[in-house]
């Protein structure tokens, strides 16, 4: 159990310097040969993508998951999908709340005319997205509709989708009919860093894109820091996180299922700050005990988060709690307290926020509202969750009218000849002079 300084330390971190995971390193050895590092590998995906393109892809598909897939889902395949009507239900009703929230988001933009003539700014959806879903251990359905959906509010008129396929080379049928219902037609079937450089450079058969949005592996976050410039990336969302503050008030039932739900992510990182040392003793148990219940693989995976990487801290009050979350920066903080409303106002960093015992985070991944892909390793310090700006630029329009020209131009001249560019006074000057 950490305290005062000894949990400040332990929940400061620096994305540079996310730990990379035993398992990682010991798979690149017997993939490569040598202990690389997840970013020595990117470095040769994506330098051999840009040159090699589709064989490339192929090449690395093969290498990393075991087969060369047929890389795009045909038409056919997408009409042809079908699944359970429970969960094409459920997939609908998804949609739908995603749509709702997001379209209550702001997005338009303003011109203001006065007597000095115009002034504004001019939104504009991005012309072509990439969305990346990841498949390796979970076909996440949810994300593709967590990510694509405010593209579509946004107005983006092509959205490419890229996802790792399953053992048989193929994409889960609920991710192809969810695409369907979004009207998503160009579906890939690769995934990883080859996915995000396919995006970022373009192949003979995916089109280069606007901006790569989606959730992944160290992988695919490392190709996603690396070829921004070449394209936007929306934020770093890699290994999901959780960060739960509870008081003596709190179920440690809830706290354990709660804490649990997100540990159940390979290389996710659960932490509990409470202000009560019964409660951290108790959630101990509790936790012992839903572990066992829970089917393998998820008990392996969910045991190497809470062994590997769970921290649990006691905070002297909620004062303390909250500003122990907002140096952690958490993707998910979930408030269990007496009052979790009063916290609110005290969250200053955290990709989303889950208030009070009936809005826990698992609902949050599908069909509250928001997109679930949020920024994590700390970078919700500077990063928003995925929302509709993310697929928007803005232009700015710059409309005055002689009369401002008038009031405004000589300080632009001074302006200008102070930083030495003489053509910049002289082109102001030229219109300011006809005036006269
Ligand atoms: P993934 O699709 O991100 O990654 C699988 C791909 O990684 C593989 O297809 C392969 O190409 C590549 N890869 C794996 N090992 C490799 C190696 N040694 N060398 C080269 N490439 C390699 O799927 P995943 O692994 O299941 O990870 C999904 C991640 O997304 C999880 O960490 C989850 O927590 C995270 N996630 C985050 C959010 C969020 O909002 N932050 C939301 C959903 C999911």
């Amino acid at each position: 159990i950490l305290q005062g300084d000894a949990a400040r330390h332990a929940l400061s971190r620096n994305f540079s310097e996310i730990p990379v995971p035993e398992s990682v390193l010991a798979r690149n050895e017997q993939l490569y040969g040598e202990r690389l590092t997840p970013e020595q590998v990117v470095e040769r995906i994506l330098a051999d993508v840009k040159v090699r393109g589709d064989e490339a892809l192929l090449d690395w598909t093969q290498k990393v998951d075991g087969f060369r897939p047929t890389l795009k889902v045909s038409a056919e395949d997408i009409a042809a999908a079908e699944i359970d009507p429970e969960l094409h239900a459920a997939i609908r009703l998804a949609i739908r709340r995603v749509t709702d929230f997001y379209q209550k988001q702001p997005a338009h933009g303003w011109i203001d005319h006065g007597p000095g003539g115009a002034l504004g700014q001019l939104v504009r959806p991005l012309s072509r997205v990439g969305v990346y879903v990841p498949g390796g251990l979970a076909p996440l359905i949810s994300t593709l509709i967590h990510t694509a959906v405010p593209a579509l509010v946004a107005g983006v008129p092509e959205i490419i989708v890229t996802t790792p396929p399953n053992r048989e080379g193929q994409i889960h049928p609920a991710i192809v009919v969810a695409a369907r219902e979004l009207g998503i037609s160009q579906l890939f079937r690769v995934g990883g860093a080859q996915a995000i450089a396919a995006l970022a450079y373009g192949t003979q058969s995916i089109p280069r894109v606007d901006k790569v949005a989606g959730p992944g592996n160290l992988f695919v976050v490392i190709a996603k820091k690396l070829v921004f410039g070449q394209v936007g990336i929306e934020s770093l969302a890699g290994p999901t996180e959780t960060l739960v503050i509870a008081d003596d008030t709190a179920s440690p039932r809830y706290v354990a299922a709660d804490l649990l739900a997100q540990a159940e992510h390979l290389g996710a990182e659960p932490v509990l700050v409470s202000t009560s040392r019964e409660l951290l003793t108790q959630v101990q148990a509790e936790i012992g005990g839903q572990l066992e219940a829970l089917p393998e693989p998820n008990r392996s995976w969910a045991r190497d988060s809470i062994q590997g990487r769970m921290k649990i801290v006691l905070a002297s009050d909620l004062t303390e709690a909250l500003e122990l979350s907002n140096l952690y920066a958490p993707e998910h903080l979930c408030l269990l307290t007496r009052d979790p409303w009063s916290l609110l106002g005290g969250v200053r960093r955290a990709g989303g926020v889950f208030v009070g015992e009936a809005s826990m985070e698992a609902l949050g991944d599908y069909v509250a509202g928001p997109s679930h892909v949020m920024p994590t390793g700390g970078t919700a310090r500077f990063m928003s969750p995925v929302n509709v700006r993310d697929f928007q630029t803005i232009i700015s329009v710059v409309g005055v009218n002689a009369v401002e020209l008038a009031q405004i131009g000589p300080a632009a001249t001074v302006l200008a000849r102070a930083e030495g560019l003489e053509a910049h006074a002289r082109a102001i000057e030229s219109r300011l002079s006809e005036q006269d």
